[in-house]
């Protein structure tokens, strides 16, 4: 099978419904994209995965939601005021703007020109006004990472869950970068939503938590469809680690643009808990402290029973970003097949728990009563199964009802015909996604059957 790409991918995704550019009526707004009907399905199946995997399916892990303003405080001590920033230069010649880190020996990513400016740090952080009276401190930021709003919270969950270490607390939600080049279809956006567990773990044990996150890492993007021979947990090396960073994993992923992180599971010591914990010096702290003068009223520390002394816990941080998800689900799942009366079908080999649609049911003629009664009713009774979006199918056409499925990935149609209403006992035909095969199913059997399909 040639390997999927990305016009490919961005062809589909507008022609069927899963992605669109934003403000396109006026041009587009560069590194924004909306998800239409299909994609805000398949978003919220792969948030939904990861939710299940990482909080309901542990003992271990709590959820939260915090909010996406954020306090310019907990901005500036956590070091992304002074520190989250890009190295930017300009093209003297065609004008355009890169990251340094992206210069192809040294040259102008677009004209190949040597004729560069400086290079100088740009913030990827979006400042915001907050409230209506604007002065110097008036002001706040759209979050660049959802972990922010799960250290600020540890005490509060702490304390109202009485959780002990190891345990994590996991957020998705939307995070914010004024990337210099936005650039991939969704790869690298402006605005994306972000799946993120801090898992808090004694100081000591935190190698031990890090290798066993990335095994369950990549055992879920498996299971997503994702396998592990597309992907390469590259440890970065110690002198390009992040100030905070101890040790990182870089989970990459062979999109249809390259190599490229998909995922980034960081063992982030006690930097972030000890930089908005108040009188550190009461701490062996082992990061460096990023402003000692730190006015937080809190500290974010634990009680060691045992030692009879309080402690800040490392934290080991899977970070993967829902965007690059789907960019990624899509990418496997994508396939063209050559049938045997010569012409192509495209579909969507999602794995059933992705698909936004579960079940299309299709009625045979749209203007037959009997058959479109029988048709509603069994969308409303394979509804009440909870197993996602069932689809009422009636544009007519058979044929080209399987092809739209196929390409959107829908994994069973169930088609209601002259048969299904004429015969006793009353059956239908399924037909599946990936074998093309039909079986008849006495409609009886149909939510049971359905049931386990999906179970
Ligand atoms: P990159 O090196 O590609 O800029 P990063 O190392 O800055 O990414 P992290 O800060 O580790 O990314 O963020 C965690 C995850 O969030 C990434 O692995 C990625 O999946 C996602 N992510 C980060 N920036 C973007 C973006 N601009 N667009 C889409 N997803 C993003």
């Amino acid at each position: 099978m040639p390997a999927t790409t990305m016009e490919q991918l961005v062809s589909l995704c507008k022609r069927r419904g899963f992605i669109f550019q934003n403000a396109d009526i006026y041009g587009g707004f560069q590194g924004l994209y909306d998800f239409g009907p299909l994609g805000v399905e398949l978003k919220n199946n792969l948030k939904n995965a990861w939710w299940r995997a990482m909080v309901y399916e542990r003992d271990d892990v709590e959820g939260l939601d915090s909010a996406i303003l954020t306090h310019r405080k907990v901005l500036h001590y956590s070091g992304h005021e002074d520190t989250f920033s890009d190295p930017m230069v300009d093209c003297k010649d065609c004008k355009c703007r890169m990251r340094a880190d992206t210069l192809k020996d040294g040259k102008c990513t677009e004209c190949g020109s040597t004729n560069l400016t400086e290079i100088r740090q740009f913030n990827l952080m979006f400042k915001t006004n907050v409230g209506p009276v604007v002065n110097e401190e008036s002001y706040g930021y759209l979050r660049p990472e959802t972990a922010q709003g799960i250290f600020i919270n540890f005490k509060n969950v702490v304390d109202s869950t009485s959780r002990k270490v190891p345990f994590g607390i996991a957020q998705i939600g939307k995070s914010f970068r004024n990337e210099i080049t936005p650039r991939n279809f969704i790869f690298r956006v402006r605005e994306f939503e972000q799946m993120e567990l801090e898992f808090f773990v004694k100081p000591g044990t935190d190698e031990e938590w890090h290798e066993k996150w990335k095994e369950a890492r990549l055992k879920w993007w498996e299971e997503q469809g994702v396998p592990a021979e597309h992907i390469v947990a590259k440890p970065i090396p110690k002198e390009d680690l992040a100030h905070y960073s101890k040790a990182t994993y870089d989970i990459c992923y062979e999109f249809p643009h390259g190599l490229e992180e998909l995922e980034g599971i960081a063992d982030h010591t006690d930097y972030d808990l000890a930089n908005h914990t108040k009188n550190q010096d009461e701490f062996k702290i082992n990061a460096h402290v990023h402003d000692k003068n730190v006015d937080s009223t809190s500290k974010l520390a634990l009680y060691d029973e045992e030692a009879k002394e309080w402690f800040i816990p490392f934290v080991i941080e899977p970070s993967a970003g829902v965007e690059r998800g789907v960019l990624a689900v899509l990418t496997e799942a994508y396939t063209e097949e050559a049938l045997e009366n010569g012409t192509t079908r495209i579909v969507l080999k999602l794995k059933k728990h992705l698909a936004p649609i579960k079940v299309a049911v299709i009625p045979l003629k749209r203007n037959n009563e009997a058959i479109m009664n029988m048709a509603h009713k069994i969308k409303t009774d394979l509804l009440k199964l909870g197993i996602g979006r069932v689809a009422l199918e009636d544009s007519g056409n058979i044929g080209k009802a399987y092809r739209r499925h196929d390409e959107v990935g829908t994994p069973i149609c169930v088609t209601v015909d002259f048969d299904s209403i004429e015969q006793e006992p009353a059956s239908v035909t399924i037909r599946d996604r990936d074998t093309m095969k039909q079986t008849r199913v006495n409609l009886a059997d149909l939510p049971n059957y359905i049931r386990e399909y999906f179970a």
